[in-house]
């Protein structure tokens, strides 16, 4: 008896021993899940993060006046992405597009007439990249140099059927709930009682913003210094300075991107973000070389901060980078009498061009986006690229609990063998 009860006790503390061992892994096993695959209800998905910057009215000719007031020799950071090609421009109904249908192309996937944003010629509502993001749990965030308000930034988060609806598309912004909204344009956002509002009522869209959950900050020390995960940062009452006129009170695009993505990273289930350097377009429709050089770095180096975290350990293997332009402007060329040292350039335009404009990428599937593509494909192949993150995990998924079921079986034959009781 004395000998049994021993016994008994070994094999029982044994047992104990096993049991904990079981639900170590079982712990073990589930916190693997959560963390590589996470989930929205019940749907499983990989990470992916979505970075999509729009140099508006940037053409090739842009792109090499930049490089050459350099060096010519030397590569901008948009020159250093791993992939590139071209993307034909006209909208539907002109073969001239202006901001807002070019945007909507390359926010929704569907070309619209000049001036419509994110709505077809009958104003039918287009889903946006942004808004498909959300849906799936993503964070969204959207910059620009520009107003808030203005063609590129609004066809993401707004629809109306005229660009020039600018109050309407403040209110739609702030009701779509962006994580990350950085710009200008504060005449919008105020009620008519103050003196550099621009609308006709008396809605205070900061005041409905705080309500919101969102953070206002219209200083460069207070966005540098953001705890919030929601943020409305609006630097000027209409566009933000040109680069090289920027007070000290106003980010650069390149700090208002670095910001951005430090904000939206937090989301394990990544994120959609649009960066537009939206003034390369005001600096040629007044034909001035040096406020287009100065627009074009100030953009390049807000493609670095992106380019960095692209590449970085933690982002490489579920970051998309895409680098284009909606239109080009001007016709910049690079002109016969330049000597060496000295660039002569000729404009053919003080407006819009019909010329195919860039597109360069980097990162997760960014081989999809080369050859000469239409404006519409560029969001096609973003939805492609988000939906196949999406679609890997379901097959995972059971593949992943099977293993755990596996483990947990094989442990119990295990034990068994020791412990024949179990
Ligand atoms: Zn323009």
């Amino acid at each position: 008896v004395k000998d049994y009860t021993v016994k008994y006790n070994k094999a029982f503390s044994t047992a104990k021993i096993g049991i904990m061992v079981i639900l170590i892994l079982v712990l073990f096993e589930s916190s693997i899940i959560v963390e590589t695959s996470p989930s929205i209800g019940q749907q499983k998905f990989r990470p992916c993060n979505i970075i999509l910057m729009i140099g508006d009215g940037m053409g090739t000719g842009h792109i090499t006046a930049t490089r050459i007031s350099i060096n010519p020799d030397k590569l901008l950071n948009m020159d250093q992405l791993s992939y590139g090609g071209l993307i034909m421009t006209h909208s539907l109904d002109n073969l001239v597009t202006d901001s807002a249908a070019a945007a909507t192309a390359l926010a929704t996937g569907f070309k619209t007439n000049n001036d419509m944003i994110s709505m077809d010629p009958d104003e039918r509502i287009l889903e946006t990249v942004l808004e498909f993001a959300q849906t799936n749990g993503m964070s969204t965030g959207l910059i620009t140099t520009t107003r808030i308000t203005h063609a590129t930034p609004a066809a993401f988060a707004a629809h109306v059927p005229d660009r020039e609806m600018e109050d309407k598309i403040a209110e739609q912004l702030i009701e779509s709930e962006v994580d990350v909204l950085l710009g200008g344009g504060r005449r919008y956002f105020l009620p008519e009682s103050h003196s550099n509002s621009v609308r006709r009522d008396d809605k205070n869209l900061l005041e409905k913003a705080e309500t919101l959950n969102y953070t206002y900050v219209n200083k460069h020390e207070e966005l540098l210094n953001i705890r919030s995960r929601k943020v409305l940062g609006i630097f000027d009452d209409t566009h933000m300075r040109l680069d090289q006129e920027r007070e000290s009170r106003q980010p650069s695009l390149a700090e208002m991107t670095q910001v951005a993505i430090q904000i939206l990273s937090n989301n394990p289930q990544g994120f959609f973000l649009m960066v537009e350097g939206g003034r390369i377009d005001h600096a040629s429709h007044s034909n001035d070389l040096g406020d287009v050089i100065g627009e074009m770095l100030a953009f390049d180096l807000a493609i670095g901060v992106a380019l960095n975290f692209t590449r970085s350990e933690t982002a490489k293997l579920s970051t998309l980078l895409i680098v284009t332009s909606d239109h080009e402007t001007g016709g910049l060329s690079i002109d016969d009498s330049s000597k060496n040292e000295d660039m002569e350039i000729i404009w053919c335009s003080d407006e819009h061009t019909g010329n195919m404009v860039p597109i360069f990428s980097e990162g997760l599937d960014a081989s999809l986006f080369t050859g000469v593509l239409d404006n519409t494909d560029v969001v096609k192949f973003i939805f492609q690229v988000m939906r196949t993150q999406r679609e890997v995990i379901p097959q995972q998924q059971p593949l992943q609990q099977n293993n755990l079921m596996n483990e947990v079986i094989n442990i119990f034959k295990r034990l068994q063998n020791i412990l024949p009781f179990l």
